[in-house]
């Protein structure tokens, strides 16, 4: 993995990803996987991740559509449920 410094001691990569949700973490897991040879670099502004997942706790907050589809397709969804809670699509 390439990363560079600057003069004024910024570190250069090649790929900068604003924010750790569920598209942030999974564009991170591509890059890892398919272009091992790039650095990268994510930043985000709260201080956990996980995004929508994280920053809703509110009773009852699901996802609304199937997680055999919503979920990553290089960590498929095992649960048995295929509408799942929050707490479950955060971890
Ligand atoms: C109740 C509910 C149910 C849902 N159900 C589904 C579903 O079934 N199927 C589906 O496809 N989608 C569903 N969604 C939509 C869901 O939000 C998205 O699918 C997905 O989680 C979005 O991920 P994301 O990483 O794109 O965005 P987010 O989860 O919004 O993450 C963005 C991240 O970027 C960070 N960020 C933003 N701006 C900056 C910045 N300037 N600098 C640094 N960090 C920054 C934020 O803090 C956040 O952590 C649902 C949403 C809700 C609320």
């Amino acid at each position: 993995m390439k990363t560079a410094t600057t003069d004024s001691g910024s570190q250069c990569v090649d790929v900068l990803i604003i924010g750790a949700g569920l598209s942030g973490i999974g564009g991170a897991c591509h890059l890892r996987r398919n272009c091992p040879d790039r650095s990268f670099m994510i930043l985000e502004s709260r201080e956990a991740s996980g995004g929508t997942w994280d920053l809703f706790r509110y009773p009852g907050i699901r996802s609304d559509s199937d997680m055999y589809t919503f979920g990553y397709g290089f960590k498929p969804w095992n649960d048995k449920s295929s509408i799942a809670d929050g707490h479950k699509i955060l971890r």
